[in-house]
């Protein structure tokens, strides 16, 4: 279902964004609807957005979508394995807060995930480079409570 996406407009929904998440119960029923909600509420809005996390529609667990290549997919649980010496400057928007100019965060070049992948229900572990390693660290951020 697509879901609304609250900003930081609106006090109570800032300090939801601000609190870190939990892992996610993947073997639950409620993860199942929400990988469906995410996936539903990005490609809806696919023109503005790179990733959505889980708590950007009022669950705070780490879980979030993100483009990759022409479609989108859904992350649980992400761990960093490894990243990049090198960091690269971004700058980056984010659709909970549509009323500030965009920020410069400094972001590795490449990360090593591991996370369970909804889509074939398997751990697995990938690399994501370049803006979809920014995109990953974006959402990572989200989940930690980190607004840009
Ligand atoms: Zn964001």
């Amino acid at each position: 279902m697509i879901r609304d996406i609250p900003t930081v407009d609106d006090e109570k929904n800032r300090l939801f964004l601000q609190q870190p998440c939990a892992p996610a119960d993947i073997m639950s029923a409620e993860f199942d609807m929400l990988v469906v909600d995410l996936m539903d509420t990005a490609e809806h809005n696919r023109y503005r957005c790179a990733g959505l996390s889980a708590n950007q529609i009022g669950h705070a667990v780490t879980v979030f979508a993100m483009r990759y290549g022409d479609r989108f997919i859904v992350i649980a649980n992400p761990v960093i394995a490894s990243a990049s010496k090198l960091t690269t400057s971004s700058t980056e928007g984010c659709l909970s807060i549509p009323n500030s100019p965009p920020q410069t965060v400094e972001r590795y070049k490449w990360v090593r995930l591991q996370y369970w992948c909804p889509h074939t229900e398997r751990f697995v572990t990938n690399k994501f480079a370049r803006m979809d390693a920014i995109i990953v660290q974006h959402e990572m951020d989200h989940g930690k409570g980190i607004l840009i």
